[in-house]
């Protein structure tokens, strides 16, 4: 029994510590650490419908990102969902077509015409100019993701949204804990949605976070997200399953204490990267703006062709090295919209791959994979 157990755990150690390296790692708080917060829930009996956990994981998120509302929810996706519906969106909503799948997925799902406008290809998020030459009196909003936590030109949107009239949603999955001009970047639009899933830098397992600037729309989120009951036998309005569980609170409570640590060994493996991989003027990064606190949420480089990168991709995946076609293909490709010719971000989405980070990435982990880049580049014709 002992003798097993040890040859589980060297086994994992030698396959997944010195040879395996995933795109991220999720971070796991010491065990008693939770087991402190499952204490609780097992002395209560209350595992869920916004019980003690849940409501010191708002205050505590709330008081980390200096807002004054936030809907904790069961995911990021649900999150924009209830967003697209509490701002009563229809229509055409503009967005970007360089996102992960559920940016426009929860458009279709609300029945809203994602109309795909390009971006910049410095910052990768969406083109304040296009968005102005797509607007049309059908146009109910703007839904742009701050792509890799990187912010969007939030001023000319803002003009943009109020000069027509019309709403702006952040898909903000990635910005956890990066602050534009001092201040928290989920604090712009007129809603800010959050994902809480294991693959983000702060975790609760599944969950979502919903930010508004108007109070009125997030008691609207308020009640839809609790089945729009607003009290045991009554009901303000239609209403879906959105709430979250104590135990994925607790996970988030014990993960929130170490997200300033978490975003330093961030920051220094990126820094690894960059100094590794600056000789290699055939890769580009995308470019972080003026007045940012950057979180480090990914390391995406963009190769000169998509050729480039897949014969880099395959390299890696042949050391155990797994880093993400985040994100590919673009947006506009879905089978269930309409295509829009969207160059810029077309050949963004070919040639980006995100490299493997994690807070606790090795030096020599990260030595590695350059090593394996740059043997990779030196090899073929650009
Ligand atoms: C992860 C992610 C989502 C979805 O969040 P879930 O919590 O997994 O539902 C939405 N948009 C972007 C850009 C994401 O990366």
């Amino acid at each position: 029994m002992v003798s097993s157990a040890i040859i589980a755990v060297s086994y994992c150690f030698t396959t997944i510590a010195h040879y395996m390296i995933p795109v991220t790692r999720t971070y796991l708080p010491p065990l008693e650490e939770y087991t402190h917060y499952l204490q609780g829930i097992w002395e209560s009996s209350q595992v869920s419908n916004f019980g003690s956990l849940n409501q010191e994981l708002e205050a505590k998120l709330m008081n980390f990102l200096q807002v004054s509302n936030l809907a904790y929810v069961s995911s990021g996706t649900i999150g924009l969902q209830l967003s697209i519906k509490a701002l009563g969106l229809g229509g055409r909503v503009i967005t970007t077509p360089f996102s992960y799948v559920a940016t426009t997925s929860s458009l279709v799902w609300e029945g809203c015409h994602p109309v795909f406008v390009d971006i910049n290809p410095q910052t990768l998020t969406i083109d304040p100019q296009k968005i102005e030459e797509a607007i049309t009196d059908d146009t109910s909003a703007i839904l742009a993701t701050h792509i890799f936590g990187i912010p969007n030109d939030i001023e000319s949107i803002s003009e943009i949204a109020s000069a027509n009239n019309i709403k702006v949603i952040y898909d903000a999955a990635h910005a956890f804990g990066v602050n534009y001009k001092g201040k928290s970047l989920v604090g712009y639009g007129d809603i800010s949605v959050l994902s809480f899933h294991a693959t983000k830098l702060f975790h609760t397992v599944e969950g979502g976070g919903v930010v508004c600037r108007n109070p009125d729309i997030a008691e609207k989120i308020d009640y839809m997200r609790n089945f729009g009951h607003s009290g045991e036998e009554s009901f303000s309005g239609l209403g879906i399953n959105g709430k979250n569980s104590e135990l994925h609170a607790a996970m988030g409570l014990s993960v929130l204490p170490k997200v300033a640590e978490i975003i330093v060994g961030r920051k220094q493996v990126s820094k690894l990267y960059d100094e590794q991989l600056s000789n290699l003027t055939c890769i580009v990064k995308p470019v972080i703006p003026e007045y940012v606190e950057y979180n480090y949420s990914h390391y995406p480089v963009l190769f000169p062709d998509e050729r480039v990168l897949l014969r880099v991709k395959q390299a890696l995946n042949e050391k155990e090295i797994f880093p993400r076609r985040y994100f590919y293909p673009s947006l506009s490709t879905l089978p269930y919209v309409e295509a829009y010719d969207v160059p810029i971000a077309r050949s963004a989405s070919e040639r980006v791959l995100c490299l493997p980070l994690h807070h606790q990435l090795a030096a020599d982990e990260v030595e590695a994979v350059c090593r394996i880049i740059k043997n990779t580049l030196a090899g073929v014709k650009i």
